[in-house]
């Protein structure tokens, strides 16, 4: 991904247009607003500049938020109207970034971002405006056991039980980063099913498809996408034997229907450890992987987070974990 340096002055019209009108191009829109505010006595007030990669700014798109400075911050942070950013410094000790989510059901139109940089005595704020493209997704067609699309009222204690313990564990956002380097899809296998599908299962119309399928013959190990911590490893009534690793600062991948778990909650997985096999289990028409991805409560596609901060990427370069 190549990247201009910084300037100042809001995105060209180009740009946006650009983002509104394609989701398919990377884009790379600059700073849109510089503030500074002298609060010590530094004899020259730091300054920051926001940028952002993203492959698009649409619905289930991961945006890389890159704070510059003028002088090496001690601090950086910032917040969208939806949620706090987690900036972590990069190897250039100018450069903070941190990770957004759009969310798949995210309105079209602008969202703020407000960033905040201390160094020694000084601060300084910014404030970068993204204008989020509509997209639609498409819809597909499928047949399952009955079932699993009105389940028997016997089922519901256990599905509603299940479902507000995945909230619980989705709502906790690790103060610290716990990945490093890139994320890697947790199977060779190609993606089969694309993020945002809308499901009409048996004839019913039903909430979208909020992660990527994989081809995966049963029994293929599935390596954790990058390091963290397991927050969940237990069968669930629709997505079977379930693993949940939580990356930090509120990014987290969910990994369905397998065949065999071999972490426990509270274990600490490397980037690429086997967490289990894939298998069959739960809501599921073959046997295949799914893996979605939250990044704070956004449901986003895990393409587009290979896409921002996997190996191929050249972005990401966020190395050094600030708690
Ligand atoms: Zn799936």
């Amino acid at each position: 991904m190549p990247a201009t340096g910084p300037r100042a002055g809001r995105p060209s019209g180009a740009s946006t247009a650009q983002a509104v009108t394609s989701c398919a191009a990377i884009v790379l829109l600059l700073c849109a607003g510089i503030g500074t505010r002298a609060s010590g006595v530094a004899a020259e007030p730091v300054r920051v500049t926001v940028s952002h990669v993203a492959r698009a700014v649409c619905p289930g798109e991961v945006v890389l938020v890159r704070a510059t400075t003028s002088a090496p911050a001690d601090a950086v942070t910032g917040r969208s109207p939806a949620e706090a950013l987690h900036f972590a410094r990069t190897v250039d000790p100018l450069v903070w970034e941190a990770v957004l989510g759009i969310d798949i059901s995210a309105k079209a139109g602008p969202v703020r971002l407000i960033v905040h940089a201390q160094a020694g005595g000084s601060a300084a704020d910014a404030t970068h405006d993204l204008v989020v493209a509509p997209k639609t997704f498409p819809a597909r067609r499928i047949t399952v056991d009955p079932k699993f699309v009105d389940p028997p009222a016997s089922e519901m204690p256990r599905i509603q039980r299940e479902a507000k313990q995945m909230a619980a564990v989705l709502a906790v956002v690790s103060p610290a980063r716990l990945w490093s380097g890139p994320f890697a899809a947790p199977v060779p296998g190609p993606a089969t099913s694309a993020f945002g599908r809308i499901s009409i299962i048996n004839g019913q119309r039903r909430t979208p498809h909020t992660g990527t399928d994989f081809q995966a013959a049963v029994g293929t190990p599935i390596s954790a996408p990058n390091a963290g911590t397991v927050v969940l490893s237990e069968a669930l009534y629709f997505s079977g034997e379930t693993v949940i690793v939580d990356h930090g600062f509120g990014v987290f991948s969910f990994l369905a229907h397998l065949s065999r778990r071999d972490v426990a909650v509270g274990d600490a997985v490397r980037a690429g450890m086997v967490v289990g096999l894939s298998g069959v289990t739960g809501r599921i028409t073959g046997p295949h992987l799914h893996w979605s991805v939250r990044v704070g409560p956004a449901r986003v596609d895990p393409m587009s987070l290979l896409a921002i901060l996997g190996k191929q990427s050249g972005t990401g370069r966020i190395l050094e974990r600030v708690s």
